[in-house]
């Protein structure tokens, strides 16, 4: 931890004053709730300036896939700023850019081999839409619609926001966000979906040649409230696809290294995409760093002219700083065999969503559980005597999914896992943990335990 330690009032003050955060309601946030400060990170754990430290259940938002200060990131991280911190990559080239790019492709699936950088998730998928779009310009065809998933989160740029599937995120953009068709999903972990599959096909069917490529999460819709839909329907729609020359966009910025137990989720389909974005774990949260993986088939539109090459390049492109990041922690899911250890955490959250679901007190307020890799997810029944008193903090929500802005029930059990030592932020009324791959086992039993008691601590009151 730093040495000159800050002052965690004057902190708070400066704040309060002159930090504008997400998904926030400002004037409610600032009349009613102090943030929580944060004097340093390790592992699974956050210290906070009053000496307590928390659990931290969702990863900072889905990153920290490694844990907080991995030792071999940091240790990467410095040994780089010592050598060269930014150069672009326009013309230019290093070890950090090259020789993660070459790493990438040999575990991205099928032919995916060819490495664009950009800065984050968000970014990520912008390069995919704007890349979808001159490709089939560029192959005599003008196809510019697109197609998601209804609950679809895909980030904050106007063309990430435009593929959003909750509308509450895209209503004030209204006129600015271009048109996108969202389809059906499958009910969580339904196993027939011929009718999500169906409203796809006939689509497509009619005017498949309009759409320029359909963008999923693949397997597992996390700002959805990490929501699973079947992997039969990932497969054939990405068959549907094929057939009506509609490039499929796999967003892995979530699923991706591992989240599920397997390095791509598109692979628990057996679907290879035709673009795949990485961000999050791709640097194992330690910096904003995202790429965005083609094959030279694609690649290939973009050759014959210099009129032809793809129009797109951040200021941070390729950053050797993250890119050195990004290879120690392919280094580390192979030499400390990361994904091998999901299993036996998989079976820890499962056994504990499913007390939750069976649970006599529990399950009065428990509607839905689902687990999968290193993902657990409860449902809860939102009931007015369950509301915190005053608005929630936060407008992150699965408004059109049914939980909402009001819900209350999420941000009680927050309170009762702060209580008991976790950072348990909700979305809307689901309750979830994504924790480091790597978690020790006796902190996610700890998690876990956690969990259990602070939902029973709020059913408790029906
Ligand atoms: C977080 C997220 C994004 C956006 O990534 P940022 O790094 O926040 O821009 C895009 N897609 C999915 C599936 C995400 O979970």
């Amino acid at each position: 931890m730093s040495r000159d330690r800050p002052d965690p009032d004057a902190v708070v003050a400066a704040d309060k004053r002159h930090v504008w955060h997400p998904y926030t309601p400002m004037d409610e946030w600032r009349a009613r709730h102090d943030p929580l400060v944060v004097m340093g990170a390790q592992g699974p754990y956050l210290f906070l300036h009053d000496g307590s430290r928390l659990i931290d259940a969702n990863g900072s938002w889905w990153v920290s896939t490694l844990g907080h200060n991995a030792p071999r990131l940091v240790a990467a991280l410095e040994a780089q700023a010592r050598a060269f911190c930014h150069v672009s990559l326009a013309g230019i080239t290093h070890a950090p850019a090259a020789l993660l790019a070459e790493e990438l492709a040999a575990v991205t699936p099928g032919d995916l081999d060819q490495v664009f950088y950009s800065d984050d998730g968000s970014t990520a998928i912008e390069a995919a839409v704007k890349m979808s779009v001159q490709y089939h310009a560029q192959s005599g065809h003008r196809r510019s619609r697109f197609l998601a998933l209804e609950g679809a989160f895909h980030g904050e740029t106007i063309g990430a926001t435009s593929l959003g599937g909750v509308d509450v995120f895209r209503r004030p953009f209204a006129g600015v966000v271009f048109d996108v068709v969202h389809v059906p999903v499958p009910e969580p972990g339904a196993p027939d979906y011929k009718s999500a599959f169906g409203a796809v096909e006939r689509l497509l069917e009619t005017r498949g040649e309009e759409f320029s490529a359909l963008v999923v999460e693949p397997l597992l819709q996390g700002a959805a409230g990490m929501r699973l839909y079947p992997a039969g329907y990932l497969e054939d729609v990405a068959e549907l696809c094929r057939r009506h020359g509609v490039l499929l966009i796999a967003d892995e910025v979530f699923t991706g290294y591992g989240r599920l137990g397997t390095m791509w989720a598109s692979a628990l389909a057996g679907v290879v995409p035709d673009i795949l974005c990485t961000a999050k774990g791709f640097t194992g949260g330690v910096l904003p760093m995202a790429a965005t993986v083609t094959s030279q088939r694609v690649l290939d539109a973009f050759s014959g002219g210099r009129d032809k090459a793809f129009l797109y390049g951040h200021s941070y492109c390729g950053n050797p700083l993250g890119a050195a990041v990004a290879r120690e922690v392919l280094a580390i899911y192979r030499e400390e065999r990361v994904l091998e250890g999901v299993p036996e955490r998989e079976r820890a959250i499962q056994a504990c969503f499913e007390r939750l679901a069976r649970d006599a007190v529990t399950s009065r307020i428990v509607l839905g559980v689902r687990a999968r890799g290193c993902m657990g997810a409860a449902d809860l029944r939102d009931d007015p005597r369950l509301a915190v008193d005053g608005p929630v903090p936060t407008v992150e929500t699965t408004d059109d999914l049914g939980g909402g802005y009001t819900a209350g029930v999420g941000w009680r059990v927050y309170e009762e896992a702060r209580r008991r030592g976790a950072y348990l932020r909700p979305l809307g009324d689901v309750v979830y943990v994504t924790p480091p791959l790597n978690i020790p086992m006796a902190d996610l039993e700890r998690l876990l335990g956690i969990v259990e008691d602070s939902v029973r601590a709020v059913a408790a009151r029906l």
